[in-house]
């Protein structure tokens, strides 16, 4: 069975092709920059990378151009059985992948209330790639869904509970897809049966997200009503003092649309230490002995730290850490500094492993008490996983 899985941004086009009978990847890729002149197409088709640059003004010309190519390449004639599309907030509705029908593609852009720079992006792949393929199932998995079901006292916010109730104000929680995948490939890691496991899963990338998952069901998780909540990001602020938002407004003269986008885009690491979003540039920044980028990577690993703390309490008791996303996957230097203070818990690190270590592994020590892993994230085969089911 050939499931295209889809991501759509606002300006991007992200696809991966599988074949799941076999569970691999035939190709993937993404189209940049939709509407401007030169819009990037990148892609690998079984191995062989190819880049050109062409005008795409809309999504349709961004698909129908991945379409050429996969016909052209791995497709030669054999159809697409079902797309399954990345959305990123299902709202108050959604705890589980759907069929989609006009209902729920309504749905997705209603949801943009709560995932304005997500849903309606997510919403216009789905039509588009709908159009592209009329005869084909098209599934909408959810980032929100694996969060859905955490207790009220984990997801309520302290506002007045009529308002929680009348505009679905709360927790929703994201990464869903992330979370469930790496907590599933711990277990097999440590030859435990999931249902048995207490996980704290660190999904530390540009966005960044930490979950509780109890025995295989997430508890409680670090992002809120939408991305902005949690751990400090690339570009995003995390958690702050609300009145911090009214402050800004007032001083810096800022309206709704000015204080989104400090928030979401000019905050965070970025914001922090004035050198960039991506980690890599801050640490080798902080090596050189950058102040300001020493104190971003301090707060990202404070940060995390914080949450391993809480849900050890959330979940009153700890197996296993796990460690996943771009900075979670390759950064020895944040594994080893949230994992050094974490020895009250029994957290043991093995250095060589951390260090030298590559993809999939336990990093801890045959002694430690709670397993330390790294799994590199496959949130893309999650959801032609989901498309299948
Ligand atoms: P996204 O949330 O966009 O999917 P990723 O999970 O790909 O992001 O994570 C991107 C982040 O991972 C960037 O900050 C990048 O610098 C960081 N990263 C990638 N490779 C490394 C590395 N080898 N060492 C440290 N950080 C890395």
């Amino acid at each position: 069975m050939l499931v295209l899985v889809l991501n759509a941004g606002s300006s991007s086009l992200k696809f991966n092709l599988f074949d799941m009978s076999k569970e691999i990847s035939l190709a993937e890729g993404m189209v940049e920059r939709i509407g401007l002149a030169e819009a990037n197409l990148a892609c690998t088709v079984e191995g062989d990378r190819h880049k050109e640059i062409l005008p795409i003004p809309t999504h349709r010309e961004a698909l129908e151009a991945i379409l050429d190519r996969l016909k052209a390449t791995v497709l030669q004639g054999t159809p697409i059985h079902a797309v399954g599309h990345r959305v990123v907030h299902g709202g108050p509705k959604y705890g589980d992948s759907v069929l989609v029908t006009e209902e729920v593609v309504k749905d997705i852009e209603t949801f943009a209330m709560y995932a304005p720079l997500h849903n309606p992006a997510n919403a216009l792949g789905i039509r588009t790639a709908m159009a592209a393929f009329p005869d084909v199932p098209h599934i909408a998995v959810f980032d929100t869904a694996f969060h859905h079901d955490i207790p009220d006292h984990a997801r309520m916010y302290g506002i007045p509970y009529e308002l929680s109730q009348k505009y679905g104000i709360r927790r929703y929680g994201f990464h869903g897809t992330s979370h469930a995948f790496v907590a599933a490939r711990t277990a097999i890691l440590l030859c435990r049966p999931l249902r048995a496991l207490k996980i704290v899963t660190c999904h530390i990338g540009n966005g960044t997200s930490i979950c509780a998952v109890n025995y295989g069901k997430s508890l409680d998780t670090s992002m809120g009503m939408t991305p902005l909540q949690g751990v400090i990001m690339g570009t995003r602020c995390g958690t702050i003092d609300p009145s911090v938002v009214e402050m800004l407004m007032e001083y810096e003269h800022l309206d709704y649309n000015g204080i989104t986008d400090l928030l979401n885009k000019k905050s965070g690491l970025l914001g922090i230490s004035g050198v960039s979003s991506d980690f890599r540039e801050i640490e080798r920044a902080a090596e050189q002995g950058n102040d300001r980028a020493r104190l971003a990577r301090d707060l990202l690993t404070y940060n995390v730290r914080q949450y391993i703390g809480a849900y050890a309490t959330v979940l009153d008791g700890l197996d296993a850490i796990t460690f996943t996303a771009g900075i979670g996957t390759h950064s020895t230097f944040v594994r080893a500094k949230v994992c050094s203070k974490l020895s009250f818990l029994g957290v043991k690190i093995d250095p060589e492993a951390n260090e030298h270590g590559t993809g999939e592994r336990i990093i801890s020590t045959a002694d430690s008490r709670v397993a330390v892993t790294v799994v590199p994230t496959n949130e893309e085969l999650m959801i032609a996983r989901e498309t299948v089911r």
